[in-house]
């Protein structure tokens, strides 16, 4: 057997010595006394009885160790400056940070929303949050005011903290107005709002009493030291909201002392990363993978963790490979859409920085596929790894393991189940173990691993009901993705068996687009599909029934009402759920029990058979959409 093949079977048949030996990469203040409690499944409780905290796990423990070394450096290509934090100064950061929500009444189990651009203070702010017991929740910046308002209703965060403005390619974002906005439509608003003000939106309106500036409060407690607040290892750490089936997100609820030991576990197994060396996630804080590898791993494990606001091709599409040989990156973290983006620029800058300390580029969030991997392999001179996770499990599901073995990879597969995950591929219906080559549901037995989703937020029978009820006769953890295994174990990931979509790399549900579309008070009815895409892997493409037809009698008006309905989306959603293209049509196809056939009308829209169409009610509505996407 492999090196690989031996830790994955003895991280399974032997998870509590496994587990415990991995528990032991970081500092506990009251060591556990059980390493899994099982005994309600699916809950799994990770490491029962230990306490530790994760702020302290990030900062604290490597201050004897490497107080001078750069912890964060923050680079933004937005506005043209660049910070450098090193340990010791970002425990300093972090202290003040946390004195500023204690002072506002903030403790143990509260809930901070964090409605942030990528800047330092996101990271200061995170990290003061957990340090006090508070649990974060960050909302990506591109998401609008109502989907704000959910999350808000959905978190009741008795503090938010946000930023005047964004910069996007120099085009000033302003994230306050939409605060407020949010902040008007929610049941339950935070009594505070902290702002980081930077300045680059002037027109920035304040209400007096609920929101205060950071500048004005942080110099009354500079200096201050907050003690970290030692939590149960199950105590909750953050609160991150993801698209599913239905119009609601789901407050994916992370647990501390299990996510710590995953993340402390990954970055030498996974990522092949020592502490000392420089780790460059392109992420945002927004998504799962920068909570992961921007903010905690890269900490805990006491790396210098390279924060870089801005695009892959400003000030050109040398930037990230600048980045590298500066700083000397060892490890990089990118997603397949934003290789997509590079390879449309001039592949002179590819070489034309020294980037040999480079060992792996990672990329995962969307199918990575083989001209995009060579491109990028080739072109930098790199080994490229393809990750497969999820938001729900917090790090990688399946992937090369290169800390472990360097196994061979085959193009197109993100290689093998990492350890603590006991994968495997169930037929849709039946549950039975499928065969080589064959399609199946990815699965996980439970319990999950350390790290992975504790429970939804404020809804366990929803965590039971949507994940472990797949399947009548076995209760396990279901990633709504098909897959097939080959001969030699090798996994490859065939796409969604739900209505998710994946669009750059960023998880959106099609019934969420569709009510943000419904919110335009002309639109009777919509169905909204993923359609494949060269750059973005998939669009959201939507098929819409008006009420008033003549608002869409001309070419003219048509697309007048295409733009309004787009817009609509980026008021309600945010631009990151913007549609393709609206169609607008007379009716929607569905069968003769209403169930709409969105298959049907994706396979239209990428060219392809839509296949069995016996149950159709209306077969005239299948060719409206025949010949609108024609
Ligand atoms: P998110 O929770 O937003 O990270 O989205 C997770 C989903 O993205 C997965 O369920 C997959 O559908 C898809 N995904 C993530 N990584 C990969 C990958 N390496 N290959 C194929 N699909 C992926």
């Amino acid at each position: 057997m492999t090196t690989y093949k031996i830790t994955h079977t003895s991280s399974i048949t032997a998870a509590s010595s496994f587990w415990t030996k991995q528990a032991s990469r970081i500092d506990w203040v009251r060591p556990f006394e059980q390493v899994c409690d099982f005994s309600k499944p699916p809950f799994a409780k990770w490491f029962v009885g230990g306490e530790t905290n994760l702020c302290y796990n990030a900062i604290d423990r490597h201050l004897a160790t490497r107080p001078n070394q750069a912890a964060l450096v923050w680079i933004s290509s937005e506005t043209e400056q660049t910070r450098t934090f090193t340990y010791r100064q970002l425990w300093e950061e972090v202290n003040c940070f946390a004195a500023v929500l204690k002072s506002l009444g903030i403790g143990k189990g509260d809930r901070v929303l964090i409605y942030m651009p990528m800047v330092p203070e996101a990271v200061f702010a995170m990290l003061a949050t957990v340090r006090i017991g508070a649990i974060h929740s960050v909302v990506f910046g591109g998401f609008a005011a109502a989907s704000l308002a959910a999350r808000i209703d959905d978190a009741k965060p008795r503090v938010m903290i946000v930023a005047d403005a964004g910069s996007r390619a120099g085009k000033i974002i302003p994230l306050k107005p939409l605060t407020d906005e949010a902040i008007s439509l929610a049941q339950h608003p935070p009594k505070h709002v902290v702002i980081i003000n930077r300045h680059l939106d002037a027109s920035m309106q304040t209400l007096p009493g609920r929101d205060m500036d950071y500048a004005a409060l942080a110099p009354r407690h500079e200096g201050e030291i907050v003690a970290c607040e030692w939590v149960d290892s199950s105590h909750p750490s953050y609160i991150l909201y993801t698209s599913g089936t239905t119009g609601k997100p789901k407050g994916v609820q992370r647990d501390t002392g299990g996510y710590a030991v995953a993340l402390a576990a990954s970055m030498p197994n996974i990522y092949a990363t020592q502490p000392g060396e420089a780790f460059f996630c392109t992420s945002d804080i927004g998504w799962v993978v920068g909570h992961s590898y921007i903010v905690y791993g890269p900490l805990i494990n006491g790396s210098t963790t390279i924060m870089y606001e801005g695009l892959p091709i400003r000030p050109d599409p040398g930037i990230w490979w600048k980045l590298v040989e500066q700083y000397k990156v060892v490890a990089m973290f990118s997603s397949p859409t934003a290789v997509r983006v590079l390879k449309k620029q001039d592949t002179s800058y590819l070489t034309k920085y020294d980037t040999s300390t480079l060992r792996y580029l990672y990329l995962a969030g969307e199918p990575l596929d083989q001209p995009t991997s060579d491109w990028i392999e080739n072109g930098v001179g790199v080994k490229v790894i393809d990750n497969y996770w999820q938001t729900e499990t917090g790090w990688p599901i399946l992937s090369a393991q290169p800390g472990i073995e360097d196994t061979p990879r085959k193009l197109g597969s993100p290689s093998f189940p990492v350890y603590g995950y006991n994968v495997k591929l169930k037929h849709d219906e039946t549950g039975a173990a499928v065969g080589p080559d064959e399609k199946g549901v990815l699965c996980i037995v439970p319990p999950l691993p350390p790290g992975c989703m504790s429970t939804i937020w404020g809804d366990d029978e929803r965590f039971v009901k949507t994940y472990f009820g797949m399947f009548k006769d076995e209760q396990v953890y279901t990633t709504f993705d098909w897959a097939t295994r080959d001969a030699d174990g090798y996994y490859y990931i065939m796409g969604r068996t739900d209505d998710v979509i994946n669009v750059a790399g960023h998880r959106l549900g099609t019934r969420e687009i569709e009510e943000a579309i419904q919110a335009h008070k002309n639109i009777a009815e919509v169905a909204v599909v993923g359609v494949a895409d060269a750059l973005k892997g998939q669009v959201p493409v939507a098929f819409a029934v008006v009420k008033d037809t003549s608002l869409v009698a001309t070419p003219a008006l048509i697309a007048v009402h295409e733009k309004e309905v787009m817009a609509t989306v980026d008021h309600e959603l945010g631009a990151i759920g913007r549609p393709a293209r609206v169609h607008f049509v007379t009716a929607l196809p569905k069968t003769r029990s209403g169930k709409l056939l969105r298959r049907a009308i994706q396979a239209l829209c990428e060219s392809r058979d839509p296949g069995d169409l016996t149950t159709i009610e209306d077969p005239s509505a299948l060719e409206q959409v025949r010949n609108a996407v024609a």
